[in-house]
């Protein structure tokens, strides 16, 4: 699935998204050195974990905190265990918290954490202990009011239950529940947290269809759908789409996937998980390698995985009309130009996976309020948020569009070696928005002293 002359590093990544937006932003000439401010990471924490595994060996793990920007409020985002953890890797998924936050006008900024191990092959008992040491190295570096951790890859409920029972041994005497969100809600979770990504991303596309930006659908009823992972996001995707009115017709997990071109038996499909572990010979179904789902014959294909899957080599064979981006980064700066100049509409993960941390502010909310909202509440608040945030993206964009001539005048004359502006994308709309809500909040705070 790589292509040789393909950057995958995510930090590339997420600067080349960012340089696609700045030339967007309306003070291209004031932004007085803001841009590169903005980007780059406040602070980075790496910390090197000894634990002790069930045979007694102790084993070294490496840690990451990145606090990409506080600007408009204390960092917030997931920390997560896998192989593929690296400083470049959480200084990209934290910048991409930070626009997220902004985007659905949340008082956070961004930030991003994970320890390298392999989840697939640590017991419970091991992922307690590495959680406990990694959550006690980085001591008041987190905190209610300094970076609040959530779940990502490979965390979830009961890891984050570890993260307080750690911070709050080390802060006795105080209310510590708004220290992490994604808690049990026996713990001071919060009703709809758990769906809330994938509930989120319904939530995105469901507005946009009524809105009629997403032209080749008006309405869920029978749109065919493809996900690519069957974890926290895609699971719930699956379910919820599927309630939708939906035909889900193929999904995948990292062992490979299954296809039905009629529809996948959702509920069935959930037992066959539980009792096998994993999504693979789901009776009746064709078989799908690991990636092929994101070829399936589809109108919607959601990424739902890790960062990378859909690149410069595979893009051209992408059969849906839209892709909606609910892992991070799945999309490579390749293939996001191959889809745009194919006519498939990619719905930019900084807006489509955003459901998460929005329950995760409203369950913060709840733990300094000592407060426990219904579902039906959150549900409805949730609504509100994405709906807002999708209209900001899609009436920034329009505005884009309706000064594309002044953009482009404005860009080649101070880079007239460089190609011109491309028209911008949902992507890039979306960085814009975002990006003006932080350089909004910086300039009115002032650089300090
Ligand atoms: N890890 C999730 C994300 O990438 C959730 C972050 C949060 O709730 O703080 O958005």
């Amino acid at each position: 699935m790589s292509s040789p002359q393909e950057d995958f590093n995510l930090h590339n990544i997420a600067k080349a998204q960012f340089d696609k937006a700045v030339p967007f932003t309306t003070k291209l000439e004031g932004w007085r050195g803001l841009a590169e401010w903005l980007f780059q990471p406040e602070r980075i924490i790496k910390v090197t974990l000894p634990v002790e595994m069930d045979d007694g060996y102790v084993h070294t793990f490496t840690g990451f905190r990145v606090l990409h920007d506080t600007s408009r409020g204390p960092g917030k985002g997931g920390f997560r265990f896998h192989p593929s953890v690296a400083e470049d890797e959480v200084k990209a998924l934290a910048t991409w918290m930070t626009w997220k936050c902004a985007l659905v006008d949340v008082p956070f900024g961004g930030a991003k954490g994970g320890v390298r191990c392999d989840p697939t092959t640590i017991s419970w008992r091991e992922k307690r202990r590495i959680t406990r040491r990694y959550i006690a190295a980085l001591g008041d570096n987190i905190g209610p009011h300094t970076d609040i951790p959530a779940p990502d890859l490979y965390t979830d409920a009961q890891t984050m239950a570890w993260v307080y029972d750690t911070y709050s041994m080390l802060h006795p005497g105080k209310n510590n529940l708004a220290v992490v969100t994604g808690k049990p809600l026996d713990l001071g979770g919060s009703e709809g947290r758990e769906a809330a990504t994938a509930s989120g991303l319904l939530l995105v596309i469901e507005h946009m269809i009524a809105v009629g930006a997403l032209p080749p659908l008006n309405g869920l009823s029978g749109v065919t759908v493809a996900i690519q992972g069957f974890g926290n996001v895609g699971g719930h995707c699956a379910r919820l789409f599927h309630n939708a009115g939906a035909v889900v017709v193929a999904v995948s997990d990292r062992h490979g996937g299954v296809y039905d071109p009629n529809g996948l038996d959702v509920t069935r499909l959930g037992a066959h998980l539980a009792e096998t572990g994993s999504v693979v010979h789901f009776p009746g179904t064709e078989s799908l390698a690991v990636g092929e789902v994101l070829e399936a014959p589809c109108d919607l294909l959601v990424p739902a995985a890790i960062e990378t899957q859909i690149t410069a080599e595979n893009a051209p064979r992408i059969q849906a009309a839209v892709v909606v981006e609910g892992a991070n980064g799945p999309t490579t700066p390749g293939a996001d130009e191959i889809l745009r100049d194919r006519g498939i509409t990619v719905v930019p993960d900084i807006l489509a996976n955003t459901g998460g941390v929005v329950v995760s502010y409203f369950e913060w909310v709840q733990n300094l309020a000592n407060k426990s909202w219904p579902a039906a509440e959150v549900g409805r608040l949730l609504e509100e948020k994405m709906r807002c945030a999708t209209d900001v993206v899609l009436a920034t964009r329009a505005g884009l569009l309706d000064g594309f001539a002044r953009y482009q005048e404005a860009w080649t004359a101070v880079r007239e070696n460089d190609p011109p502006l491309p028209p911008p994308t949902l992507r890039t709309a979306a960085h814009v928005a975002a990006l003006e809500r932080c350089r909004r909040a910086t300039e009115s705070r002032g650089i300090w002293p």
